[in-house]
């Protein structure tokens, strides 16, 4: 479904990723684990459209994205700075993306209306986001995400401002939304524990390269080599 063909980005002289290649399927959740500075916001950046590949192939559902902008990507973006818009409310932060793509106006409101219901925020939908809570404010990005029903979510460290027992429940929710939706899902986390509860595969990144890609129980039980097993190994 998304297909990575021999992808590589360098910055000048800095290659941050190499020879990539990557399958992720429809419906599928894949979260992307490694070190700081392995490339993981990199790949993200790229299936996004916020960076160039240096070389290689983006494909998404047999369409070459490469050359495509962000916008008609069909790709919905959760990072953990991508800010809700402080001067909107909750429902004008959901309807900004179908304005951007140029929605008629009733049917944005229709949209808006049905993706906060989805995750029961409607009784929100005229607040500010400085009057949430940070897992409210959390949910109101991933639904300004999906309200245009993109084929794939990126999410990039989605849960890093959050302390521990609201990042466990926002992980079950996701997870949730996951089931629920059929998404397939692209996540960024340096967190072990989050990657091996949340995904279904995990590629675990060194230096821009996959060390090894597999389920929880395949990278946790069959690490493939030292880095895989004291990375694994380490606790948070
Ligand atoms: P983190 O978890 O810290 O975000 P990461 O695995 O997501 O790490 P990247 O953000 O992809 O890593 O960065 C990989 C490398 O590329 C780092 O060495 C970073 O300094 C470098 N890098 C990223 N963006 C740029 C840029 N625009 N210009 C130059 N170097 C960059």
């Amino acid at each position: 479904f998304i297909e990575l063909r021999d992808v590589a980005k360098s910055f000048g002289p800095l290659k941050v990723v190499e020879g990539l290649n990557l399958d992720v399927a429809k419906g599928e959740f894949l979260s992307l684990l490694g070190p700081s500075g392995s490339g993981k916001t990199t790949i993200l950046m790229m299936l996004a459209g916020f960076e160039d590949a240096t070389s290689g192939e983006i494909v998404l559902d047999g369409q070459r994205l490469n050359d495509l902008p962000p916008h008609r990507r069909g790709m919905g973006v959760v990072f953990q700075n991508y800010a809700l818009f402080p001067h909107m409310s909750v429902a004008e932060n959901v309807a900004f993306p179908l304005q951007m793509r140029g929605v008629a106006k009733a049917e944005v409101q229709r949209r808006v209306t049905e993706a906060l219901a989805r995750v029961h925020l409607e009784h929100l939908a005229e607040r500010r986001p400085s009057q949430l809570s940070g897992g409210q404010q959390q949910r109101v990005a991933l639904t300004r995400a999906l309200v245009f029903e993109p084929k794939v979510i990126l999410m990039d460290e989605p849960l890093g401002a959050l302390d521990k027992q609201l990042r466990e429940a926002m992980q079950l929710e996701i997870r949730d939304l996951h089931r629920r939706l059929g998404l397939t899902i692209v996540f960024v986390t340096h967190d072990q524990s989050e990657a091996l509860t949340i995904s279904d595969r995990i590629a675990i990144f060194d230096k821009g390269k996959i060390a090894q890609i597999g389920t929880a129980s395949e990278v946790y039980d069959r690490p493939r080599n030292r880095f895989v097993s004291q990375f694994i190994g380490e606790t948070n």
